[in-house]
């Protein structure tokens, strides 16, 4: 059967689907170490299971407003102001299916076709194609090759007189890079200046190290009724499969985004958004414990990966990939196999060294490799040794 011109120019989301053929093949019996997985390997914390388990004998199992629960949304409006300063009234928050159903329904909202979105590059996969569903023109910004962020110049020569929208990613997947202070409010005077819009994903905001601080764009003066602020549980808390993330931003916006989601998915499940209230008002230790475990496995994986020769990285500072630049393998092979792009290299790995990684091109950027570190100290040594062995035998 034909299918319709829109979902033909969709791709599956390489993360996603690398992540599958890792599990699938461990499945098997094969000793796979997955380097794959954009998600905590972490339990969800016990106060938020119980919580949702007593939802589900209160009988709490029926639909609730569409754009989320009264008392969810408190918790959310709560959270804003005290942790990013930031007030928003019920009527200017969304709760949605994962933080990506709220930046589908963003996207959707503000983007006419032919419009032009600024894309910087490396992107999280998804973004492209929320991009071209909504029949809007993606414009990939170039980023620096040592630090792997978009300067204020280059996203100036982008712009023309269809410029709607940017969508920002801090800290990023892929690159773990966390935006400074004045690189944000050089941004938020551009955007102000410009009448344009920001798609803010902070979705990783609290898995953050060194020290580093992830300040909202939507706090800059101004800023506020241009920004769609995007964020959810998945990663903060260690809750990918509960589906629960959420947007805020000027009412019209989400108001527009409740329309779609009255006629697409209606509420996200309702016992989901009592055991995200319960996270959103949760003791932050729960949250430290994680990100110091993530953090140890940070140093350890950047110190295997700045010991392979010819490979470089910006030091990531939140999230928990590394995206890392194998661009001097191209063109060699490995045991008489060609190794022409990062797509074969992945493949390569999977094949010969059992490990999980995702090619760089999934995120616009050909030569690099993300690796997860979302996963043991024991499968980090075991993987990297791999990853070792593997390039010592590359010609
Ligand atoms: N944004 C980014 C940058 C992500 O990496 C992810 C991970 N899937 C999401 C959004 C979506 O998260 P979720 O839908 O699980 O809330
Ligand atoms: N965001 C994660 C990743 O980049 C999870 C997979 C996905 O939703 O794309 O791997």
């Amino acid at each position: 059967m034909q299918t319709a011109e829109r979902v033909k120019k969709i791709e599956p989301s390489a993360t996603l689907s690398i992540s599958a053929r890792a599990t699938a093949l461990k499945k098997e019996g094969k000793d796979v170490i997955s380097f794959s997985a954009g998600e905590p390997d972490f339990d969800t914390p016990l106060v938020i299971k119980e919580e949702a388990k007593r939802a589900i004998d209160e009988g709490f199992t029926k639909y609730t407003p569409t754009s989320g629960t009264a008392e969810l949304k408190e918790a959310i409006s709560k959270k804003l102001e005290r942790e990013n300063g930031l007030f928003y009234l019920p009527q200017e928050i969304i709760v949605s299916c994962g933080a990506k159903h709220s930046l589908f329904n963003a996207i959707l909202s503000l983007c006419n076709p032919g419009d032009e979105v600024l894309l910087p590059k490396p992107y999280w996969v998804t973004y492209l194609e929320q991009i071209k569903l909504a029949e809007g023109k993606p414009i990939f910004l170039e980023p620096s090759p040592s630090t792997l962020t978009v300067k204020i110049e280059e996203i100036k020569k982008a712009l023309t007189p269809r410029t709607r929208l940017l969508i920002l990613n801090n800290p990023s997947n892929p690159t773990g890079v966390v935006w400074e202070e004045e690189e944000l409010k050089e941004l938020a005077d551009l955007v102000k200046e410009r009448d344009l819009i920001i798609i803010s994903d902070e979705i990783y905001e609290h898995l953050v190290y060194d020290g580093a601080q992830v300040k909202s764009i939507a706090t800059f003066p101004g800023m506020k009724e241009r920004t769609i602020v995007i964020n959810g549980v998945s990663k903060t808390f260690s809750m990918t499969g509960w589906r629960i993330g959420y947007a805020a931003g000027p009412r019209e916006v989400i108001e527009a985004m409740g329309r779609l989601q009255d006629h697409s998915t209606s509420n996200p499940t309702s016992i989901s958004q009592r055991a995200a209230e319960k996270a959103l008002t949760s003791d932050p230790v729960l949250v430290k414990e994680m990100v110091e475990k993530f953090n140890e496995r940070r140093k350890l994986m950047m110190q295997y990966l700045s010991e392979i020769p010819s490979v470089t990285f910006p030091t990531p500072r939140g999230a928990f990939y590394i995206f890392a630049n194998f661009s001097s393998y191209l063109g060699k092979n490995y045991k008489g196999k060609p190794i022409n792009d990062s797509l074969q290299l992945t493949e390569l790995l999977l094949e010969e060294a059992q490990i999980a990684c995702v090619p760089g091109i999934a995120f616009g950027m050909e030569g690099y490799l993300r690796f997860s570190y979302a996963t043991s100290e024991k499968n980090i040594e075991k993987g990297m040794e791999r990853l070792k062995n593997f390039v010592s035998q590359t010609i």
